[in-house]
Protein backbone atom coordinates (compact mmCIF):
# COMPACT_ATOMS: atom_id res chain seq x y z
CA UNK A 1 0.00 0.00 0.00
CA UNK A 2 1.57 3.62 -1.07
CA UNK A 3 0.48 6.65 1.14
CA UNK A 4 0.86 9.97 -0.71
CA UNK A 5 2.09 12.24 1.93
CA UNK A 6 1.18 15.77 1.20
CA UNK A 7 4.61 17.84 2.41
CA UNK A 8 4.85 19.30 5.63
CA UNK A 9 3.71 22.95 5.69
CA UNK A 10 5.67 25.49 7.71
CA UNK A 11 4.16 27.23 10.95
CA UNK A 12 4.63 30.72 9.61
CA UNK A 13 2.75 30.08 6.50
CA UNK A 14 0.23 28.43 8.65
CA UNK A 15 -0.30 31.39 10.56
CA UNK A 16 -0.36 33.53 7.46
CA UNK A 17 -2.77 31.28 6.23
CA UNK A 18 -5.18 31.55 9.16
CA UNK A 19 -4.28 35.38 10.08
CA UNK A 20 -4.94 36.38 6.01
CA UNK A 21 -8.56 34.62 6.74
CA UNK A 22 -9.70 36.16 10.09
CA UNK A 23 -11.58 39.47 9.42
CA UNK A 24 -12.10 40.86 12.60
CA UNK A 25 -15.97 40.89 14.57
CA UNK A 26 -17.92 43.86 12.77
CA UNK A 27 -19.75 44.99 15.64
CA UNK A 28 -18.58 47.60 18.14
CA UNK A 29 -19.72 47.82 21.57
CA UNK A 30 -19.65 50.74 23.86
CA UNK A 31 -18.04 49.78 27.61
CA UNK A 32 -17.49 51.07 30.93
CA UNK A 33 -14.14 52.13 31.05
CA UNK A 34 -14.35 49.65 34.46
CA UNK A 35 -15.01 46.95 32.49
CA UNK A 36 -12.74 47.30 29.24
CA UNK A 37 -9.90 45.17 30.90
CA UNK A 38 -8.57 43.10 28.01
CA UNK A 39 -10.99 43.95 25.27
CA UNK A 40 -9.84 45.46 22.14
CA UNK A 41 -10.60 49.38 21.15
CA UNK A 42 -12.44 49.57 18.13
CA UNK A 43 -11.23 53.24 16.97
CA UNK A 44 -7.95 55.06 18.09
CA UNK A 45 -8.64 56.76 21.40
CA UNK A 46 -7.46 60.74 20.62
CA UNK A 47 -6.84 63.38 23.79
CA UNK A 48 -8.93 66.58 23.84
CA UNK A 49 -6.67 67.59 26.09
CA UNK A 50 -2.82 67.73 27.39
CA UNK A 51 -1.73 65.89 30.20
CA UNK A 52 -0.77 67.21 32.59
CA UNK A 53 -2.79 69.69 31.99
CA UNK A 54 0.28 72.53 33.19
CA UNK A 55 3.52 72.41 34.34
CA UNK A 56 3.48 71.14 37.92
CA UNK A 57 5.43 70.36 40.76
CA UNK A 58 7.20 66.82 41.58
CA UNK A 59 8.03 67.32 45.12
CA UNK A 60 7.30 68.69 48.72
CA UNK A 61 9.21 71.94 48.83
CA UNK A 62 9.65 75.53 47.42
CA UNK A 63 9.09 77.22 43.92
CA UNK A 64 11.52 79.63 42.99
CA UNK A 65 13.09 81.58 40.44
CA UNK A 66 16.73 80.46 39.61
CA UNK A 67 17.75 84.03 39.05
CA UNK A 68 16.50 84.91 42.16
CA UNK A 69 19.53 82.68 44.17
CA UNK A 70 23.62 83.85 44.11
CA UNK A 71 24.52 80.77 45.23
CA UNK A 72 23.89 78.26 48.20
CA UNK A 73 22.27 79.84 51.47
CA UNK A 74 20.45 82.33 49.50
CA UNK A 75 17.29 83.15 51.65
CA UNK A 76 14.38 83.84 50.12
CA UNK A 77 10.90 85.16 51.10
CA UNK A 78 8.01 82.62 51.20
CA UNK A 79 5.03 84.89 49.87
CA UNK A 80 2.08 82.21 48.96
CA UNK A 81 1.25 78.03 49.80
CA UNK A 82 0.07 76.16 46.64
CA UNK A 83 -1.37 72.84 47.18
CA UNK A 84 -2.43 69.90 44.35
CA UNK A 85 -5.77 71.61 42.93
CA UNK A 86 -5.02 75.19 43.78
CA UNK A 87 -3.48 77.35 41.57
CA UNK A 88 -0.28 80.23 42.35
CA UNK A 89 -0.09 83.56 41.71
CA UNK A 90 2.64 85.32 39.75
CA UNK A 91 6.16 85.25 41.69
CA UNK A 92 8.15 88.39 42.12
CA UNK A 93 12.05 88.37 41.97
CA UNK A 94 13.56 86.95 45.86
CA UNK A 95 10.18 85.27 46.74
CA UNK A 96 9.82 81.31 46.40
CA UNK A 97 6.46 79.70 46.72
CA UNK A 98 5.84 76.78 49.44
CA UNK A 99 4.52 74.11 47.15
CA UNK A 100 3.30 70.27 47.30
CA UNK A 101 3.31 67.61 44.73
CA UNK A 102 0.77 67.90 41.95
CA UNK A 103 0.57 71.65 42.49
CA UNK A 104 0.53 73.73 39.74
CA UNK A 105 4.28 76.37 38.88
CA UNK A 106 3.37 79.16 39.39
CA UNK A 107 4.07 81.61 36.86
CA UNK A 108 7.96 83.65 37.37
CA UNK A 109 9.56 80.19 38.68
CA UNK A 110 11.47 78.37 36.92
CA UNK A 111 12.75 75.60 39.20
CA UNK A 112 11.21 73.54 42.41
CA UNK A 113 13.83 72.71 45.00
CA UNK A 114 12.81 69.80 47.08
CA UNK A 115 11.92 70.65 50.87
CA UNK A 116 15.24 68.36 52.10
CA UNK A 117 17.39 71.30 50.61
CA UNK A 118 15.62 73.82 52.35
CA UNK A 119 15.57 75.07 56.47
CA UNK A 120 13.12 77.30 57.56
CA UNK A 121 14.45 80.57 58.98
CA UNK A 122 11.16 82.18 60.08
CA UNK A 123 8.16 81.31 60.55
CA UNK A 124 4.72 83.61 60.25
CA UNK A 125 2.15 83.78 62.87
CA UNK A 126 0.35 80.73 61.79
CA UNK A 127 3.44 78.54 61.65
CA UNK A 128 3.83 78.29 57.82
CA UNK A 129 7.38 79.47 56.64
CA UNK A 130 7.93 83.12 56.40
CA UNK A 131 11.41 82.44 55.17
CA UNK A 132 13.48 79.86 53.58
CA UNK A 133 16.99 79.26 53.15
CA UNK A 134 18.11 77.44 50.09
CA UNK A 135 21.37 75.16 50.65
CA UNK A 136 21.29 73.81 47.12
CA UNK A 137 22.15 75.12 44.05
CA UNK A 138 18.84 74.83 41.40
CA UNK A 139 18.81 74.36 37.73
CA UNK A 140 16.21 75.43 35.88
CA UNK A 141 13.50 73.14 34.94
CA UNK A 142 14.52 71.06 38.15
CA UNK A 143 11.71 68.70 39.76
CA UNK A 144 8.66 70.43 37.02
CA UNK A 145 6.75 67.95 35.13
CA UNK A 146 6.13 69.71 31.77
CA UNK A 147 2.66 70.47 30.73
CA UNK A 148 2.11 67.58 27.83
CA UNK A 149 5.15 65.58 28.77
CA UNK A 150 2.42 62.29 28.93
CA UNK A 151 0.18 63.13 26.44
CA UNK A 152 -0.25 66.08 23.88
CA UNK A 153 -3.24 67.34 22.62
CA UNK A 154 -4.63 65.71 19.68
CA UNK A 155 -2.80 63.33 19.96
CA UNK A 156 -3.66 58.86 19.56
CA UNK A 157 -2.96 57.78 23.17
CA UNK A 158 -4.30 54.67 22.40
CA UNK A 159 -4.58 52.95 19.14
CA UNK A 160 -7.04 51.02 17.47
CA UNK A 161 -6.59 47.04 17.72
CA UNK A 162 -5.02 47.51 21.16
CA UNK A 163 -6.04 45.18 23.89
CA UNK A 164 -6.50 47.14 26.71
CA UNK A 165 -4.38 46.98 29.89
CA UNK A 166 -4.88 48.06 33.54
CA UNK A 167 -2.41 50.50 32.45
CA UNK A 168 -4.01 51.67 29.27
CA UNK A 169 -7.22 51.69 31.11
CA UNK A 170 -6.06 54.67 33.70
CA UNK A 171 -4.37 56.33 30.28
CA UNK A 172 -8.37 56.23 28.85
CA UNK A 173 -9.54 57.67 32.58
CA UNK A 174 -6.99 60.38 32.44
CA UNK A 175 -7.88 61.81 29.22
CA UNK A 176 -11.60 61.46 30.37
CA UNK A 177 -12.94 58.65 29.23
CA UNK A 178 -15.68 57.40 30.69
CA UNK A 179 -16.94 54.71 28.30
CA UNK A 180 -15.06 53.18 25.69
CA UNK A 181 -15.87 51.90 22.10
CA UNK A 182 -14.56 48.03 21.91
CA UNK A 183 -15.11 45.29 19.01
CA UNK A 184 -17.65 42.75 20.72
CA UNK A 185 -16.05 39.24 22.03
CA UNK A 186 -15.55 36.36 19.62
CA UNK A 187 -17.87 33.38 20.37
CA UNK A 188 -16.30 30.04 19.93
CA UNK A 189 -17.83 26.31 20.35
CA UNK A 190 -15.50 23.88 21.84
CA UNK A 191 -15.96 20.62 21.26
CA UNK A 192 -13.98 17.08 22.09
CA UNK A 193 -13.99 14.35 20.61
CA UNK A 194 -12.86 10.75 21.63
CA UNK A 195 -14.96 7.45 22.52
CA UNK A 196 -11.72 7.03 24.98
CA UNK A 197 -12.67 10.11 26.83
CA UNK A 198 -14.18 10.18 30.24
CA UNK A 199 -15.78 13.66 32.18
CA UNK A 200 -14.13 13.67 35.90
CA UNK A 201 -16.91 13.54 38.29
CA UNK A 202 -18.30 10.71 35.93
CA UNK A 203 -16.24 8.06 36.70
CA UNK A 204 -14.34 7.82 39.69
CA UNK A 205 -10.73 7.27 39.00
CA UNK A 206 -10.60 3.49 40.59
CA UNK A 207 -13.63 2.56 38.18
CA UNK A 208 -11.88 3.51 34.64
CA UNK A 209 -12.20 0.76 32.20
CA UNK A 210 -9.31 0.03 30.17
CA UNK A 211 -8.66 2.35 27.27
CA UNK A 212 -10.37 5.66 29.14
CA UNK A 213 -8.83 8.74 29.65
CA UNK A 214 -10.11 11.66 31.36
CA UNK A 215 -10.86 14.49 29.06
CA UNK A 216 -8.21 16.74 30.01
CA UNK A 217 -8.16 19.22 26.95
CA UNK A 218 -11.44 20.72 27.50
CA UNK A 219 -9.98 22.16 30.42
CA UNK A 220 -7.07 24.17 29.53
CA UNK A 221 -8.91 24.50 26.08
CA UNK A 222 -11.41 26.35 27.56
CA UNK A 223 -9.35 28.35 29.61
CA UNK A 224 -7.36 29.67 27.37
CA UNK A 225 -10.34 30.81 25.04
CA UNK A 226 -11.71 32.56 28.51
CA UNK A 227 -8.40 34.32 29.05
CA UNK A 228 -8.40 35.50 25.28
CA UNK A 229 -11.51 37.17 26.20
CA UNK A 230 -13.90 35.12 24.01
CA UNK A 231 -17.39 33.74 24.95
CA UNK A 232 -17.29 29.98 25.02
CA UNK A 233 -20.13 27.45 24.62
CA UNK A 234 -18.72 23.97 25.41
CA UNK A 235 -20.29 21.09 23.53
CA UNK A 236 -18.87 18.72 25.87
CA UNK A 237 -17.60 15.21 23.97
CA UNK A 238 -18.64 14.55 20.83
CA UNK A 239 -18.69 10.58 20.24
CA UNK A 240 -16.43 8.87 17.45
CA UNK A 241 -19.54 8.79 15.03
CA UNK A 242 -20.03 10.46 11.61
CA UNK A 243 -23.27 11.47 12.47
CA UNK A 244 -22.99 12.61 16.32
CA UNK A 245 -19.97 14.84 14.73
CA UNK A 246 -22.16 16.07 11.78
CA UNK A 247 -25.17 17.31 14.12
CA UNK A 248 -22.66 19.12 16.45
CA UNK A 249 -21.09 20.77 14.24
CA UNK A 250 -24.52 21.58 12.38
CA UNK A 251 -25.14 23.29 15.38
CA UNK A 252 -22.19 25.20 16.69
CA UNK A 253 -22.22 26.44 13.03
CA UNK A 254 -25.32 28.88 13.72
CA UNK A 255 -23.87 31.10 16.47
CA UNK A 256 -20.26 31.60 16.50
CA UNK A 257 -17.43 32.76 15.17
CA UNK A 258 -14.93 29.90 15.87
CA UNK A 259 -15.34 25.65 15.97
CA UNK A 260 -12.63 24.74 17.88
CA UNK A 261 -12.16 20.94 18.26
CA UNK A 262 -9.68 18.71 20.02
CA UNK A 263 -8.95 15.18 18.26
CA UNK A 264 -10.17 13.06 15.36
CA UNK A 265 -7.76 15.38 12.69
CA UNK A 266 -5.71 12.52 11.76
CA UNK A 267 -6.63 10.34 9.11
CA UNK A 268 -7.33 6.79 10.99
CA UNK A 269 -11.20 5.29 10.64
CA UNK A 270 -12.04 6.81 13.97
CA UNK A 271 -11.51 10.42 12.80
CA UNK A 272 -14.39 11.81 11.59
CA UNK A 273 -13.87 15.53 11.65
CA UNK A 274 -12.59 15.93 8.13
CA UNK A 275 -14.96 14.37 6.76
CA UNK A 276 -18.17 15.64 8.73
CA UNK A 277 -16.95 18.91 8.29
CA UNK A 278 -16.25 18.01 4.35
CA UNK A 279 -19.88 17.30 4.13
CA UNK A 280 -21.02 20.77 5.46
CA UNK A 281 -18.38 23.21 4.48
CA UNK A 282 -15.14 23.09 3.67
CA UNK A 283 -11.90 21.13 5.06
CA UNK A 284 -7.66 21.53 4.74
CA UNK A 285 -5.76 19.04 6.40
CA UNK A 286 -2.75 20.36 7.23
CA UNK A 287 0.92 18.86 8.29
CA UNK A 288 2.10 21.46 9.92
CA UNK A 289 6.19 21.06 10.27
CA UNK A 290 6.37 21.38 13.94
CA UNK A 291 7.01 19.25 16.75
CA UNK A 292 4.70 18.45 18.95
CA UNK A 293 1.39 19.32 16.71
CA UNK A 294 1.86 18.21 13.37
CA UNK A 295 -2.22 17.23 12.20
CA UNK A 296 -4.18 20.46 12.04
CA UNK A 297 -6.93 21.20 10.45
CA UNK A 298 -8.79 24.66 8.99
CA UNK A 299 -12.07 25.05 6.91
CA UNK A 300 -15.78 26.48 7.10
CA UNK A 301 -18.52 25.67 8.55
CA UNK A 302 -21.30 27.77 7.28
CA UNK A 303 -20.59 31.27 8.18
CA UNK A 304 -18.06 30.01 11.23
CA UNK A 305 -14.49 29.11 10.89
CA UNK A 306 -13.26 25.80 11.91
CA UNK A 307 -9.93 24.41 13.59
CA UNK A 308 -9.44 21.16 14.61
CA UNK A 309 -6.69 20.57 16.98
CA UNK A 310 -4.80 16.91 17.25
CA UNK A 311 -5.56 15.38 20.56
CA UNK A 312 -2.44 14.81 22.22
CA UNK A 313 -2.56 17.16 25.30
CA UNK A 314 0.73 18.80 24.56
CA UNK A 315 0.13 19.34 21.00
CA UNK A 316 -3.21 20.29 21.13
CA UNK A 317 -1.61 22.73 23.99
CA UNK A 318 0.77 24.00 21.77
CA UNK A 319 -1.01 24.32 18.60
CA UNK A 320 -3.52 26.29 20.49
CA UNK A 321 -0.70 28.94 21.70
CA UNK A 322 0.60 29.27 18.31
CA UNK A 323 -2.12 29.42 15.84
CA UNK A 324 -5.08 29.64 17.39
CA UNK A 325 -4.16 32.51 20.00
CA UNK A 326 -3.25 34.83 17.45
CA UNK A 327 -6.00 33.77 15.11
CA UNK A 328 -8.32 34.27 17.80
CA UNK A 329 -6.49 37.75 18.49
CA UNK A 330 -6.86 39.13 15.02
CA UNK A 331 -10.84 38.02 14.72
CA UNK A 332 -11.17 40.02 18.04
CA UNK A 333 -9.71 43.12 16.44
CA UNK A 334 -5.93 43.09 17.81
CA UNK A 335 -3.49 44.49 15.17
CA UNK A 336 -0.40 43.27 16.97
CA UNK A 337 -0.93 38.95 17.47
CA UNK A 338 3.08 37.92 17.61
CA UNK A 339 4.42 36.97 20.97
CA UNK A 340 7.64 38.59 22.45
CA UNK A 341 10.42 35.97 21.55
CA UNK A 342 13.93 36.98 23.43
CA UNK A 343 17.07 35.35 23.70
CA UNK A 344 17.81 32.83 26.42
CA UNK A 345 21.03 30.44 27.58
CA UNK A 346 20.23 26.94 27.44
CA UNK A 347 21.14 25.25 30.27
CA UNK A 348 20.80 22.15 28.56
CA UNK A 349 21.70 19.84 26.03
CA UNK A 350 19.13 18.79 22.87
CA UNK A 351 21.32 16.45 20.99
CA UNK A 352 18.92 14.88 18.20
CA UNK A 353 16.65 17.51 16.91
CA UNK A 354 14.30 16.35 15.00
CA UNK A 355 13.91 17.75 11.32
CA UNK A 356 11.29 19.78 12.11
CA UNK A 357 11.14 23.29 14.32
CA UNK A 358 10.69 21.88 17.80
CA UNK A 359 8.73 23.98 20.42
CA UNK A 360 10.47 22.52 23.79
CA UNK A 361 9.05 22.84 27.00
CA UNK A 362 11.89 24.79 29.26
CA UNK A 363 11.81 26.64 33.08
CA UNK A 364 13.99 29.66 33.81
CA UNK A 365 16.22 29.03 36.44
CA UNK A 366 17.92 31.06 38.74
CA UNK A 367 21.03 31.61 36.73
CA UNK A 368 19.67 33.55 34.03
CA UNK A 369 19.06 30.21 31.90
CA UNK A 370 17.30 27.66 30.75
CA UNK A 371 15.99 23.88 31.98
CA UNK A 372 14.58 21.53 29.96
CA UNK A 373 11.84 19.14 31.01
CA UNK A 374 13.23 15.84 30.56
CA UNK A 375 10.15 14.40 28.99
CA UNK A 376 9.12 15.70 26.00
CA UNK A 377 6.85 13.36 24.76
CA UNK A 378 3.10 15.19 22.59
CA UNK A 379 1.26 13.01 25.47
CA UNK A 380 3.13 14.64 28.77
CA UNK A 381 1.24 17.29 29.95
CA UNK A 382 3.45 17.43 32.74
CA UNK A 383 5.48 19.26 30.83
CA UNK A 384 3.39 22.24 29.60
CA UNK A 385 2.58 22.46 34.30
CA UNK A 386 6.20 22.39 35.36
CA UNK A 387 7.18 24.48 32.52
CA UNK A 388 7.12 28.52 32.02
CA UNK A 389 7.82 28.52 28.48
CA UNK A 390 9.07 27.73 24.79
CA UNK A 391 11.98 27.37 22.61
CA UNK A 392 11.67 27.48 19.52
CA UNK A 393 14.31 25.53 17.82
CA UNK A 394 14.89 25.66 14.13
CA UNK A 395 14.79 22.26 12.24
CA UNK A 396 17.59 20.23 12.42
CA UNK A 397 19.37 22.52 15.40
CA UNK A 398 20.86 20.64 18.13
CA UNK A 399 21.53 22.16 21.49
CA UNK A 400 24.46 22.62 23.00
CA UNK A 401 24.87 23.82 26.70
CA UNK A 402 26.10 27.64 27.29
CA UNK A 403 24.03 27.92 23.21
CA UNK A 404 21.67 31.07 23.06
CA UNK A 405 18.49 29.94 21.89
CA UNK A 406 14.86 31.33 21.33
CA UNK A 407 12.27 31.99 24.34
CA UNK A 408 8.61 32.73 24.67
CA UNK A 409 7.32 32.90 28.01
CA UNK A 410 4.18 31.11 28.18
CA UNK A 411 2.62 33.67 30.33
CA UNK A 412 2.80 35.84 26.92
CA UNK A 413 1.37 33.28 25.13
CA UNK A 414 -1.75 32.52 27.74
CA UNK A 415 -2.95 36.16 28.34
P1 LIG B 1 -6.62 11.75 18.22
O1 LIG B 1 -6.09 13.07 17.72
O2 LIG B 1 -8.10 11.75 18.38
O3 LIG B 1 -6.12 10.62 17.40
O4 LIG B 1 -6.01 11.57 19.67
C1 LIG B 1 -4.63 11.48 19.88
C2 LIG B 1 -4.35 11.16 21.33
O5 LIG B 1 -4.80 12.19 22.16
C3 LIG B 1 -5.04 9.90 21.84
O6 LIG B 1 -4.15 9.23 22.71
C4 LIG B 1 -6.21 10.43 22.58
O7 LIG B 1 -6.66 9.55 23.58
C5 LIG B 1 -5.69 11.70 23.17
N1 LIG B 1 -6.75 12.67 23.37
C6 LIG B 1 -7.64 13.04 22.44
N2 LIG B 1 -8.52 13.93 22.95
C7 LIG B 1 -8.17 14.13 24.24
C8 LIG B 1 -8.67 14.92 25.30
N3 LIG B 1 -9.73 15.71 25.12
N4 LIG B 1 -8.07 14.88 26.50
C9 LIG B 1 -6.99 14.07 26.67
N5 LIG B 1 -6.44 13.31 25.72
C10 LIG B 1 -7.03 13.31 24.51
MG1 LIG C 1 -9.60 10.36 18.65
Amino acid sequence: MTTSRPPLLPLDDALARLLASATPVPEVQSVSTFDADGRVLARDLVSELQVPPQDNSAMDGYALACASLSGPGDVLAVTQRIAAGASGQPLRPGEAARIFTGAPIPPGADAVVMQEDCTVVSEAGDGRPARVRVLAVAQPGQWIRRAGEDVTRSSVVLARGTRLSPAGLGMAASVGQRDLQVLRRARVALFSTGDELVMPGDVAPADMRAGAIYNSNRFFLRAMLQRLGCTVTDFGIVPDRRDATVDALREAARQHDLILTSGGVSVGEEDHIRPAVQSLGALDLWQIAIKPGKPFAYGQVGAAHFIGLPGNPVSSFVTFVLLVRPFLLRLQGVHDVAPVTVSARADFDWPRADQRREFLRVRRNAHGGLDLFPNQSSGVLTSAVWGDGLVDNPPGQTVVRGDTVRFIALSDLLS
